[in-house]
């Protein structure tokens, strides 16, 4: 797969990132796709949002990521929408396929578990692909190589609001590492030995848990047990070298080698966000409420007026899930 990447370049993409009297200084970011042929349309309306509300003034790059060739049609329209440098890779099929090592039958008992539990995905094998390529993979790609942040952008999003301050420069002149709209709880049938797995990870790695952590988001008994808030990683904002650092590295070493990505069907979210609340003091994780945004089924709005208008937001604040019933922002709230 190493020669399985294409990329092409519109006229106008910025060639240099150095900072110079009349190009704005820029992070070392990129926005990121992963998606599948059969979403082009779902893609183009993500990635159409997306410039018009922030990336036509930014030009940052784009990367897509599949795990099969994308196809000359979805190339195609993914350049001409977008303002920056665009670049298509695939996946090392070691970094998306279910491990040799994985009891098949094991396996097969958990999806149709789920399956009879009526829970969304239970019988999917490509969805635990996805999520264990998001959990573990995806930052490690090459193309990812040489970025230090990205935006996850998922397709069929919508985008509210202009973001025109630049979000990578904001996390780095703040010192942080994840940022995130909307947070809920996850479906308890999904992980049922997930924080046990924490758990014995954090006991025998010490180490690696942050003084200032934000395990209050986490938990409502100081650890014992899960409530199952985590940041909806369909959006993130984030820093790739906390992925690539040892604590993560180690953490999700941890996880896979239990199969709990198979045998269960543990999703990137709660994966992503145990580790952000457990390894980094809790300052380090930044919620973009000016940042409107909608993945089915919920709209992240702010309900900061003078936000709102000053943002050409174009969303309802009264539709923002943030203190809806399944949202654990106040949770945040009561942490920060
Ligand atoms: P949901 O948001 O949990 O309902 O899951 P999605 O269907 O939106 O998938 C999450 C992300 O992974 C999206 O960016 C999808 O395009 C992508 N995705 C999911 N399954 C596959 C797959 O089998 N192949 C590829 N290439 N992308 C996938
Ligand atoms: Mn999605």
């Amino acid at each position: 797969v190493d020669d399985a990447e294409d990329s092409a370049t519109s006229d106008d993409s910025p060639s240099d990132t150095s900072p110079s009297a009349d190009t704005p200084r820029k992070a070392n970011a990129t926005l990121l796709m992963l998606a599948r042929n059969s979403e082009l349309e779902k893609a183009a309306q993500s990635v159409r949002e997306l410039e018009e509300k922030f990336n036509f003034r930014f030009n940052y790059p784009w990367i897509f990521l599949n795990e099969v060739e994308f196809s000359d049609e979805f190339k195609a329209n993914m350049t001409e929408l977008a303002s920056g440098q665009v670049t298509f890779g695939v996946i090392p099929s070691d970094h998306w396929y279910q491990p040799e090592w994985i009891d098949e039958e094991r396996a097969t008992e958990g999806r149709n578990r789920l399956v009879e539990a009526d829970v969304i995905y239970g019988g999917s094998v490509s969805y635990r692909n996805m999520c264990r390529f998001n959990s573990g993979f995806f930052y490690r790609h090459p193309l990812l190589q040489q970025y230090k942040w990205y935006w996850r952008v998922e397709p069929d999003v919508h985008f509210y609001c202009y973001v025109d301050n630049d979000p990578f420069l904001y996390m780095e002149e703040h010192n942080k590492t994840y940022g995130f709209t909307i947070s809920l709880y996850e479906f308890e049938a999904t992980i049922p030995t997930l924080w046990q797995t924490v758990k014995n990870f954090t006991t025998e790695y010490p180490q690696f848990v942050a003084e200032n952590n934000a395990m209050g988001f986490l938990s409502e008994d100081g650890g014992e047990s899960y409530n199952l808030c985590h940041f909806w990683s369909n959006f993130e904002i984030a820093d790739m070298d906390f992925w690539r650092g040892e604590a993560y590295t180690k953490f999700f070493e941890y996880l896979d080698a239990t199969g709990g990505f198979y045998y269960e069907r543990w999703g990137d979210a709660p994966v992503h966000s145990i580790a952000a609340s457990l390894f980094l003091p809790k300052e380090r994780v930044h919620f973009f409420d000016e940042i409107g945004y909608f993945h089915n089924p919920f709209t992240h709005c702010t309900i900061n007026w003078d936000l709102w208008h000053n943002k050409g937001c174009t969303c309802s604040s009264w539709m923002s899930f943030d203190y809806q019933q399944y949202s654990c922002k106040r949770r945040w709230d009561l942490v920060l």
